[in-house]
């Protein structure tokens, strides 16, 4: 069983720097967890930690059943894939993969036939003769895949793996772990500053920001249920809109008002926002909730937002308006014929049962 476990976890580096602030993940046997968060909060150290590569302050780390604290890296089981791929570069690519099972005195023949295996599966073998240099990106990642693989270790941890990758290649290669995870069946932990990559590998994110743990859950509730501002702005791309206003009532209806513009809120969040009433409150609405009324054919009234469409991106098989309302700019995501006109007034739809609401002083969603 490879379940991995951080209890407490603090890591303090010399000079009172806290990178990472009392965390506490449970990892489940064959999860493929992803770390994610912004540069700086503490992701890799988390993972060289869980490595063995970086001390750590306080707090327990166990892989399996077994506390390691002051186990040494190369005495954890786990298996490690590094950013800059990290190969030796006079080494084949056969002598890259084999390097950590000739240390660990593994019979030639068993050596022969794990390499082989790997390559396989990452369909590198045509390229076990070559040297690192005579290797594109794509390939030289996959020799460091395989050369975790060859061990079999308990846990896999990636740190970054895809970011030296053009876009492209980042695509394919996503899905050639996530078909690895499938196939091999072991714990991945996953380092990444992409949200994409996290929203579409993950079993479960971990999201990160100073240092702290902001939600652990599944990607799509991450996404439909962020906890608080932060998370709901860094998943999702492009992502959620915010804006600043007020909450008011007229006549035993709640409204939010921006000052320029007014919605009207569903009945089932009144409950929840009337603590809110006169107060200022952030509003947000993920792109896709914004509608073109031209395209909608029955919205109610108060949903209905007039705005300043200022720039339209086409993206193939979308297309983004950027919408001014006067006091803030929204980003609407709509079918890929529609061509408002530019720097005129249009008006839109708020799907006002997908929106959130998050309190100003501590950024928590209230709804
Ligand atoms: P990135 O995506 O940029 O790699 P990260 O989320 O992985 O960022 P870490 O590398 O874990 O972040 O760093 C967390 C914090 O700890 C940062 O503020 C960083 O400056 C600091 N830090 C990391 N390593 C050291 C070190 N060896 N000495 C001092 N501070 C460090």
């Amino acid at each position: 069983m490879a379940q991995v476990s951080l209890r407490d976890v603090c890591k303090v580096f010399p000079g009172n720097i806290s990178a990472v602030d009392s965390i506490n993940l449970g990892i489940e046997n064959k999860e493929f967890m992803v770390l994610v968060g912004p540069s700086g909060c503490g992701k890799s150290t988390t993972l060289r930690m869980i490595a063995g590569l970086e001390e750590i302050s306080s707090g327990d780390i166990y892989i399996g059943n077994k506390r390691v604290n002051e186990v040494p890296a190369k005495d954890r089981d786990i298996a490690m894939v590094f950013q800059n791929y990290a190969l030796y570069p006079h080494m084949t690519v056969f002598e890259n993969m084999s390097f950590g099972l000739r240390l660990r005195h593994i019979p030639k023949n068993e050596i022969a036939q794990r390499v082989s295996e790997a390559a396989d599966i990452l369909g590198i073998n045509r390229l076990l003769n070559r040297k690192p240099r005579e290797l594109s990106g794509g390939e030289r990642q996959r020799v460091a895949v395989g050369r975790a693989i060859v061990r079999k270790p308990m846990v896999f941890l990636f740190d970054e793996p895809l970011s030296n990758l053009d876009a492209k290649m980042r695509v394919q290669m996503r899905t050639e772990i996530h078909k690895l995870h499938i196939r091999l069946q072991t714990t991945i932990i996953y380092v990444t500053h992409d949200q994409v990559e996290a929203m579409t590998m993950g079993d479960r994110i971990a999201v990160m920001k100073d240092g702290n743990l902001h939600q652990l859950a599944d990607p799509i509730d991450v996404y439909d249920h962020p906890k608080n501002k932060f998370v709901a702005g860094f998943i999702g791309s492009p992502p959620m809109n915010f804006m600043l206003g007020r909450i008011i009532k007229k006549e035993g209806k709640i409204y939010f008002d921006e000052g320029k513009i007014q919605v009207k809120l569903v009945e089932d969040m009144y409950k929840k926002i009337s603590n809110y009433v006169g107060k200022e409150i952030f509003f947000g609405i993920r792109s896709e909730d914004i509608y073109d009324k031209l395209f909608v054919s029955e919205a109610p009234p108060e949903n209905i937002v007039r705005v300043n469409c200022e720039v339209f991106e086409p993206m193939g098989s979308e297309v983004y308006l950027y919408l001014n309302t006067g006091k803030h700019t929204l980003i609407a995501r709509v079918g890929a014929h529609d061509r408002p006109k530019i720097n005129q007034e249009m008006d839109v739809v708020f799907d006002m049962s997908k929106v959130h609401f998050f309190d100003k002083n501590t950024e928590e969603t209230i709804v």
